[in-house]
């Protein structure tokens, strides 16, 4: 087998050993790694209905075949497990050091279980695992965690920790990894601090594994060259994701108080333009040419990065207009592992709960120093507001009681993110459906519907969302970043070519596509066996907002979603996938998938259709 390292390193932290388990070329060509790896595992391993801060929950670092070789984009981790916020299947990517190291230390995963006794720095080093005593930096931020971990085991040592609401048990609480890369938000950062895992710190020095090296090479070379030449790179490297402030405020989908409107009166003073003037340097993940991460200063003067998903929800969804305040927003919210998606989006609730008068305090729309000291409340499980809060906007709801359910903007319980779709029903049903809950990672359908026609409810955009999902489940399994595809227009034949040289094995598209439906029926599976007999198709609903409160400004005025053409496309999409009315995977399409267990298990919780 090459391409693989073939090595899952098993990290017991309850007994402080871990050890390598070897996984077959089976396994690696059937799952090919990151998410397929993870919701493989976790529906191995997990029990139904298990605390996801038990000892026996699962956190799971996976990468695939492609991670860390020297082609573009490829140092992407993916982070899963069974999710505190959304009780369901949940992952995210980080852009880190530590996958790459983690492949050179000769691993292609890491499997967390148990729980330590107290906080604990794993340090892996080639095939020498060490559970350190964290207790030093428990309580600090992610930032000074990881300089002061590299200063003690050298700076090229990959880091991946959380901060306060990590260890707080916040339910969006992520990992962080080079000031400023997050990943986990279905708050995988809480499920490592329930471990008492403060922080992985990796080093490795093996040769990465590879079928003809000299191709892969050249092949990265090559495509490294390619993404130089694309018409749109010059732009991308000014001015990264934050562009899409501008494009959003002119097609009325950028998320304004609460995903109210789709259209900012301030748009302008926090969007790509205005991100340029503040402009000190560029960030981004190993192995990428196209650093994304934009660095400008923020209010103390201190470099914060910022990029679309952060400023739309920390600002204009909160009717914040002003950048230098919503970068401080997002350093600090970096600095405690705290989703910037989910903070603002609940703070964006909280703020219209408050001019509804549901709740005593005042929260103004646009208040600076009220929505930092939310921030602060929430990740320091400070105050009942911010206890009320580190639950997600679910349970806030549920909570503060009379129509908030309406307006509390989730999927399956996972805080949308940038987008406002009262004129996009395909976007709204990409996050319908999407694998943890209302993420645009795994299908980014806006442009394309916004380009064919936003007004239709019909087929093409349900082929569309599935050929996405699984474009992108594809990158989420090789592992690599999918923004040189999405952004730049990266050939996406190249990942075949790719693929070949790394593993020797002939791998079509299809052949790709496969393995992706593959993972997405089983994160299906996986979401049906928690929730049993209560699983139904309103779990792939989207918020009545967008159904019942028309837009009132922008050239969209007036418009919202028609719900009966949703749920009818939504059974489209149920039957292209192969599951039934429930959204349940049938018998047929799981034994198609090659997946008879699972529809054996399955069928102890929910009545399987043929
Ligand atoms: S494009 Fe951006 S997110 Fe993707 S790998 Fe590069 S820096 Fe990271």
């Amino acid at each position: 087998m090459h391409g693989w390292t073939g090595n899952i390193l098993r990290v017991n932290l309850t007994k402080k050993k871990a050890i390598a388990q070897e996984f077959d070329a089976d396994f690696a060509r059937t799952w090919m790694g990151g998410r397929g790896f993870a919701a493989k595992i976790l529906w191995d391993e997990l029990k139904s209905g298990i605390d996801a801060f038990s000892a026996e929950n699962r956190l799971i670092f996976a990468a695939g075949p492609l991670t860390g070789v020297s082609l573009p984009s490829s140092g992407k981790l993916v982070v899963a497990a069974k999710s505190p916020l959304t009780g369901g299947y949940g992952d995210g990517n980080i852009g880190t050091w530590a996958c790459v190291m983690m492949r050179k230390a000769g691993y292609d995963a890491f499997v967390f279980e148990g729980k330590a006794e107290k906080p604990t720095v794993v340090k892996v080093e080639d095939d020498a695992t060490e559970f350190l005593d964290g207790t030093d930096y428990w309580g600090r931020g992610v930032f000074e965690t990881e300089k002061e971990l590299k200063k003690k085991y050298g700076n090229v040592t990959g880091v991946v920790s959380i901060g306060k609401a990590g260890e707080n048990r916040v339910r969006y609480a992520n990992m962080i990894s080079q000031e400023g890369r997050g990943g986990g938000r279905p708050g995988i950062g809480a499920v490592m601090g329930s471990k008492n895992l403060k922080a992985v710190a990796i080093k490795g020095t093996k040769e990465l594994p590879a079928a003809d090296i000299k191709e892969l090479k050249k092949l990265g070379l090559e495509g490294y060259k390619e993404i130089l030449t694309k018409p749109n790179y010059k732009f991308w490297k000014r001015q990264g994701t934050v562009s899409t402030i501008e494009w959003c405020q002119e097609n009325s989908c950028l998320p304004t108080r609460n995903f109210r409107e789709g259209v900012f009166d301030q748009a302008d003073a926090i969007g790509g333009f205005a991100m340029e003037k503040l402009k000190i340097s560029n960030r981004g993940c190993p192995q990428c040419n196209m650093t994304c991460g934009n660095v400008i200063t923020d209010v103390d003067n201190k470099p914060a990065e910022v990029d679309y998903e952060n400023i739309a929800l920390l600002g204009s969804n909160i009717g914040l207009g002003n950048l230098k305040e919503v970068a401080h927003l997002n350093r600090l919210c970096d600095d405690y592992g705290l989703d910037t998606i989910s903070m603002g989006n609940i703070i964006g609730f909280i703020m219209e709960a408050s001019e509804k008068k549901l709740v005593l305090e005042k929260i103004e729309w646009g208040d600076f120093e009220k929505a930092k000291e939310l921030i602060e409340e929430v990740a320091n499980n400070k105050s009942n507001m911010g206890a009320l809060l580190a639950q997600g906007v679910r349970y806030a709801s549920e909570k503060i009681g009379k129509d908030s359910k309406n307006w509390a903007m989730h999927v399956k319980g996972l805080e949308i993110s940038g987008y406002t779709c009262q004129t996009t029903p395909a976007m709204a049903l990409a996050y319908g459906t999407a694998a943890s809950g209302a993420h645009h990672k795994d299908a980014w359908v806006i442009s394309w519907e916004i380009k064919h026609g936003r007004e239709s409810y019909d087929e093409t955009k349900v082929d569309k969302i599935i050929e996405l999902q699984r474009l992108r489940s594809m990158f989420e399994a090789l592992t690599t970043c999918r923004l040189p595809w999405v952004e730049v227009g990266f050939e996406i034949d190249w990942y075949p070519r790719y693929l070949r040289a790394a593993t020797g094995l002939t791998m079509t598209l299809e052949d790709m596509h496969k393995i992706a439906d593959r993972t997405y029926t089983l994160i299906r599976a996986f979401w049906v066996r928690e929730f049993g007999k209560q699983w139904n198709s309103s779990m792939d609903m989207v918020p009545n907002r967008w159904f019942t409160d028309p837009l009132t400004k922008g050239s969209f005025k007036g418009a919202k979603l028609d719900r009966t053409k949703y749920e009818s496309m939504l059974q489209m999409y149920y039957h292209k996938r192969g599951w039934d009315k429930r959204g349940i995977p049938t018998e047929s399409s799981l034994r198609r998938l090659g997946l008879s267990n699972v529809a054996k298990e399955l069928s102890k919780y929910v009545q399987l259709t043929s």
